[in-house]
């Protein structure tokens, strides 16, 4: 075996454990973190191309920890969905969310909120009874909401979940695939799925510069949307060129840095939905 010093086992171990106690005490504080009023939601603007108009905006969950500050929902919902809080999390998101576009209504009234669902989430007993009452109970329109469900976990048990998504469609709700040509999806398998739109990852967009081929992977990931029926957006635009050749090439939506990053409701509402 490969010698390491002293000091560096010693690194290694501290850094460890500094991980580790992280991680503990992010499992263990998840659990009081909506209670406690640490956890909120941002909206990043998502661009309609034709019009140029802020039709859409999809939210994304912050959580303020007394002692870490600000975690990214890439470290802590992964955490969430182990210990369980993701259920009370993603509930907590869809109130939030239905309870924005009641308040804002007049401003609201043909805008979309995009929700992420965790796998977890969609496969609780009940979720699409609890999403329901909540939009009854607010009085909102499945028209202002859509749900975006990653490739990956499409793919994944199947049935189940082409089950539970047409519980969804059935009651109107949009769904978007989220992350799309990351998950090896069999386009057999995706015909087969309720969706309504196709959400390009962002490591394409990341490429469009670099590389003819990844520019060839988007105009045609665009077009085999469009001629299945469904409308395309794309996430990670963060420069003029992306735009324009997403433009070019018919893309219906994009969102990114370059138009805004995710923003607080009322920032949204004075900037973008202020007629
Ligand atoms: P995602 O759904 O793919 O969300 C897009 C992520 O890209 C967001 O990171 C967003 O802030 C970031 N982003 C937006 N524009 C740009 C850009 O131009 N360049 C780059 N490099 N990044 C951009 P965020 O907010 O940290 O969220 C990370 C992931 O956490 C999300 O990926 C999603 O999988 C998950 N997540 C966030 N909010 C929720 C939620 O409410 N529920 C669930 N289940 N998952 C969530
Ligand atoms: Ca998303
Ligand atoms: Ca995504
Ligand atoms: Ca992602």
């Amino acid at each position: 075996a490969k010698k390491i010093g002293r000091n560096k086992v010693f690194y290694f171990t501290e850094h460890l454990n500094e991980k580790l106690s992280r991680r503990i005490a992010l499992e263990n504080d998840l659990r009081s973190a909506l209670t406690n009023q640490e956890m909120f939601i941002e909206f990043q603007p998502q661009v309609e191309l034709s019009s140029e108009k802020v039709n859409a905006a999809e939210a994304l969950i912050r959580w303020e920890h007394k002692e870490f500050g600000l975690i990214s929902p890439g470290e802590f919902i992964e955490i969430a969905e182990k210990t369980g809080d993701i259920v009370k999390i993603g509930q907590w998101i869809i109130e939030k969310c239905c309870e924005y576009l009641r308040t804002h209504q007049d401003k609201m009234k043909d805008f979309t909120i995009a929700i992420n669902i965790s796998p977890y989430q969609l496969n609780h007993r009940n979720f699409s009874k609890h999403f329901d009452d909540i939009l009854k109970t607010n009085g909102i329109s499945t028209n202002n909401i859509e749900i975006e469900i990653t490739e990956s976990l499409m793919m994944e048990n199947m049935e189940r979940n082409i089950n539970k998504l047409e519980e969804l469609t059935s009651k109107g709700i949009k769904i978007a695939v989220d992350d799309f040509g990351t998950g090896y999806s069999s386009l057999s398998y995706l015909l087969k799925l309720p969706i309504s739109k196709i959400k390009i990852d962002k490591s394409f967009i990341n490429a469009l510069e670099e590389s003819e081929e990844s520019k060839m992977i988007v105009r045609t990931i665009i077009d085999m949307s469009h001629n299945l029926g469904y409308k395309v957006i794309a996430e990670g635009v963060e420069t003029l060129e992306q735009l324009e050749f997403l433009k070019n090439h018919n893309c219906d939506q994009i969102q990114g840095y370059y138009y805004s990053k995710p923003i607080k409701m009322q920032k949204l509402l004075n900037q973008y939905l202020n007629e």
